[in-house]
């Protein structure tokens, strides 16, 4: 993105009065949008030296979970209006508030709404849900301990090659110069190591169950982050 902001700035700074109005406009779009990419690469690039040198604390708090999932949703409302995407917020009523790093869990909520977003063509539907896990999963007890909350879309989906490598860093479906989307490969890469940090996991369906297209992100969490654990992963943060 660097090279596209200095080659139209260059464009602009030697013809300034030879380009009609739109164009120039239009360069200057194209400046705005690659400083935007670069600024989220730069972002991602620290976010992840800060996650590996074990700098990154935690801040536990209590919130509702329908308050988190309003406020991740909140953020994409334009970008999913322009693309006319559909928005479904689903969620048990019975859930209990969430003790734990409410930033780390929007953080990898916002990373895997942004690619549903990114990867759904027009027209296409979103849904964000929180449940607890399903029967028989290992956490199971007679009080629920985790919860999961997952970003499903209609997107490209993942293919089978692909789904474990996404999750590393610089890592991308499709990591050809010519691919369409903009991106580090990072965004899975923090949020596996985010997680981590409160005691999830994340991990991915595609396509999610019961349907034929798109893919299912999902993130699973304690419903309390102990001291225990948040001792553990302190201690296990340096490696
Ligand atoms: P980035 O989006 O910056 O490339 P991520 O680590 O967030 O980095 O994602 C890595 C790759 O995983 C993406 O480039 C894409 O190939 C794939 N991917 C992630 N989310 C989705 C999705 N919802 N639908 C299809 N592919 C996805």
């Amino acid at each position: 993105p660097l090279n596209a902001i200095l080659g139209f700035a260059q464009v602009l700074r030697d013809k300034p009065l030879v380009l009609k109005k739109e164009k120039a406009q239009r360069y200057a779009q194209n400046i705005i949008t690659s400083g935007n990419n670069l600024l989220k690469m730069i972002n991602d690039l620290l976010d992840l030296a800060k996650t590996q040198a074990g700098k990154l604390g935690l801040h536990v708090e209590t919130t509702s979970v329908e308050s988190l999932l309003e406020n991740v949703l909140s953020q994409f409302s334009l970008l999913t209006k322009k693309k006319k995407i559909k928005v479904k917020l689903v969620q048990n009523s019975d859930l209990p508030p969430l003790v734990t790093d409410v930033g780390k869990v929007q953080q990898i909520l916002y990373n895997f709404m942004s690619n549903a977003v990114k990867f759904t063509p027009s027209r296409g539907k979103i849904e964000i849900e929180a449940q607890f896990p399903s029967p028989g999963a290992k956490d199971m007890g007679p009080e629920p301990r985790m919860i999961r909350i997952a970003v499903t879309d209609t997107g490209c989906g993942v293919a089978e090659q692909d789904r474990q490598k996404i999750f590393e860093k610089f890592r991308q479906a499709d990591g050809s110069i010519t691919r369409e989307s903009t991106g580090s490969g990072l965004g899975l890469a923090i949020s596996k190591e985010l997680a981590a940090m409160l005691a999830g996991s994340i991990g991915l369906e595609s396509p999610p169950k019961g349907r034929a297209e798109g893919s299912a992100f999902w993130l699973d969490i304690p419903i309390t982050l102990t001291i225990d654990e948040k001792q553990t992963v302190q201690a296990t943060g340096s490696d």
